[in-house]
């Protein structure tokens, strides 16, 4: 374990933000890093529980007790050693991860847990620092060859492994650059794709080629693929948007989030781009609650918004559920982004897009509430809510491309929907040792 008293004697610490001001001027990472001191203390907080909770609450298994007590003796090496063996991107996770290892942590039964996640960044980073993270290309070849469609972390973590394992893989990406929604979707204030090209350079000289701009669409490519390769791989992601088809919806000023987000991370990667939906001066509404709108809040604070309201169907959840542990809590959580500034509301419906000469000018909505576990309006509460760019928000509802057949694997977001990076590269994993099963059967 940590220092067996270290859980009674060290507070709970994340690593400092930057000042709010300064973070709004630019799109860098907000967070800053743990101190070797910091990260030693924090691991000593571990209580090595009999059973480790948070191993559950780790879509990869990662070996939690164990890295935080590496990190508590000062053995760092060994500490990405240890998480290497679950995970291929902790520098990723380390960043962006929910960390529903922390909920399931036992020290959260009192609301503080150990800080997992930022431990298991620390210890990526330091790794990277210090040189210890190489390519490790297989020292024998197969001969068998995998085609995979798609970037994102399922589709990197997949075609790793299976470079490793001596398989020639090809991964297939129609965006111009790779990485998914690390890339493309999540902003660069909360991941620098920096450490996503980093990663690539590794996977390239583990022999992984990968090929931009080519999009598989429909059977008929996805056969040809398949007749090409030993094996295919789906993970095209869940990046079909959930629209919202209400009078209005044709206003300028109306548009999905990621006709929002992926503009600027090309901005950021110092593309020009001619005309995208920008904040500056404006007043702007998102609709939906959760991280995506909560990235396009951070973004239109950042482009310089007038004003920013997120505006959210559900009712506000509690602040507090002790029952749920060590499950994830449906409560009320305040994300980096919502620190910065803009207004959140709850139980809101909008009826329709009002506009002038074919520009948004303001959303009609009603308030809402749980009736017997329905969303009932509430009579008499229609509102106006003023705003010059709309941002939806509002999910995803599945795949651009499906295949089945001998040989052909799905993983990620493709197989179980919109969801997170660290289920993205649980899936990765688990479908290269289901492709490696199938080729050397
Ligand atoms: C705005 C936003 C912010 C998010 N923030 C977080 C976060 O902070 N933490 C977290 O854990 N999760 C977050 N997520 C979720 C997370 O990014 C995804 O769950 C994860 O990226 C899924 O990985 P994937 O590899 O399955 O798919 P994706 O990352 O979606 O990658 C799929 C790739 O396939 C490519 N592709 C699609 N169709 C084709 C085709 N026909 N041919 C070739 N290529 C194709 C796409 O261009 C894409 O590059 C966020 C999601 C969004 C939208
Ligand atoms: S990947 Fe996420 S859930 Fe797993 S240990 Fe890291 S922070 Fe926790």
């Amino acid at each position: 374990m940590g220092k067996p008293t270290g859980f009674l004697e060290i507070e709970r610490e994340l690593p400092a933000r930057r000042p709010v001001q300064a973070r709004l001027r630019d799109f860098t990472e907000i967070e800053t890093r743990l101190t070797v001191v910091q990260a030693r203390d924090q691991g000593a907080r571990c209580m090595a529980c009999g059973v480790p909770f948070c191993h559950s609450g780790c879509p990869l298994g990662n070996l939690i007790p164990d890295f935080n007590q590496l990190v508590y003796e000062d053995r760092w090496r060994e500490a990405i050693d240890a998480l290497h063996t679950t995970n291929n991107f902790p520098e990723f996770t380390g960043r962006v991860c929910p960390a529903p290892c922390e909920a399931a942590c036992v020290l959260n039964i009192e609301g503080i847990p150990v800080t997992i996640e930022r431990i298991e960044g620390e210890i990526a980073d330091r790794a990277w620092d210090e040189g210890w993270i190489r390519p490790l290309p297989a020292r024998e070849r197969t001969g068998r060859s995998v085609a995979i469609i798609g970037s994102g972390p399922a589709g990197l973590a997949c075609a790793q492994e299976l470079a490793r394992l001596g398989h020639d893989v090809t991964v297939l990406e129609r965006d111009d650059r790779v990485g998914g929604l690390l890339r493309y979707g999540i902003p660069d204030f909360k991941l620098d794709k920096a450490f996503v090209d980093r990663r690539v350079a590794q996977m390239e000289a583990e022999g992984v080629t990968f090929r931009t701009g080519v999009n598989v669409e429909g059977e008929a490519a996805l056969a040809a693929l398949r007749a090409e390769h030993d094996a295919v791989v789906i993970a095209v992601g869940a990046t079909v948007a959930r629209d919202l088809p209400i009078e209005g919806r044709e206003l300028r000023g109306v548009h999905l989030a990621m006709d929002f987000l992926v503009p600027q991370n090309r901005v950021v990667a110092g593309d020009s781009v001619s005309e995208r939906p920008h904040a500056e001066g404006k007043r702007v509404v998102i609709l939906g609650g959760g991280d995506t709108g909560s990235d396009c809040l951070g973004t239109s604070l950042r482009q310089g918004a007038r004003s920013v309201a997120q505006v959210e169907l559900m009712p506000q959840p509690p602040e507090h559920d002790p029952l749920a542990w060590p499950d994830w809590p449906m409560i009320l959580r305040t994300s980096s982004s919502q620190e910065e500034g803009g207004e959140r509301d709850f139980a809101v419906m909008t009826k329709r897009f009002l506009g002038e000469g074919g520009k948004l000018t303001a959303l009609e909505a009603v308030r809402v509430e749980l009736v017997d576990g329905k969303l009932t309006e509430v009579p008499g509460s229609t509102m106006t809510i003023e705003a010059d760019l709309c941002l939806l928000a509002l999910g995803f509802v599945g795949s651009t491309l499906k295949g089945s057949g001998d040989g052909v694997f799905t993983c990620g977001d493709a197989r179980r929907g919109q969801s997170l990076v660290v289920w993205a590269i649980a899936e990765g994993r688990d479908c290269a040792a289901q492709v490696h099963g199938f080729l050397t059967a």
